[in-house]
């Protein structure tokens, strides 16, 4: 298991991103940490267990508040509810099963943001790039027929 940040740890995120700190954002937090990739109503269920009083406006404002200050990472592969982490900035990628939407964290091949680089520079017209997003679509090994795991390293 990963080590559990302590509240005081997100405490300091939230006064580090300049956003003040309330038990709903703390609690966000955690369970956000808590289950990687979890949608709005799983992040929701699990605040509600801690924060009993909490509506689903506030939860829905808070992950709005968080995504916004990059304290958390907000993403939607095609077909799916967006779904939220707590790893950001290290430009990582998914991979979701086509068959039960399960969804796993990939490095980066190469390691900085934005890992892939179009081909041709002028392509980007001007843009500044920061992120690429990139969603491997598959079948998780629970999903995948026996003979094509064989080779899946
Ligand atoms: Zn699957
Ligand atoms: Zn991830």
């Amino acid at each position: 298991m990963a080590v559990v940040p302590s509240p005081s740890e997100y405490v300091d995120q939230l006064r580090g991103a300049d956003l003040r700190v309330t038990r709903p954002r703390v609690a966000v937090l955690e369970a956000v940490h808590a289950l990687p990739h979890a949608d709005t109503e799983t992040i929701f269920a699990s605040v509600r267990s801690s924060l009993p009083d909490v509506s689903r406006q506030a939860v829905y404002d808070v992950l709005h508040a968080l995504t916004g200050a990059r304290l958390i990472r907000r993403i939607q592969p095609s077909g799916s509810v967006a779904r939220y982490e707590t790893r950001v900035g290290d430009n990582h990628h998914h991979v979701v099963c086509r068959s039960c939407g399960t969804i796993a964290d990939v490095d980066c091949a190469i390691g900085e943001a934005p890992c892939l680089t179009p081909s041709e520079h002028d392509a980007l017209d001007g843009f500044v790039l920061d992120e690429a997003e990139v969603i491997y679509w598959g079948l998780c090994p629970d999903c995948a027929p026996e003979s094509s795991t064989a080779d899946s390293s």
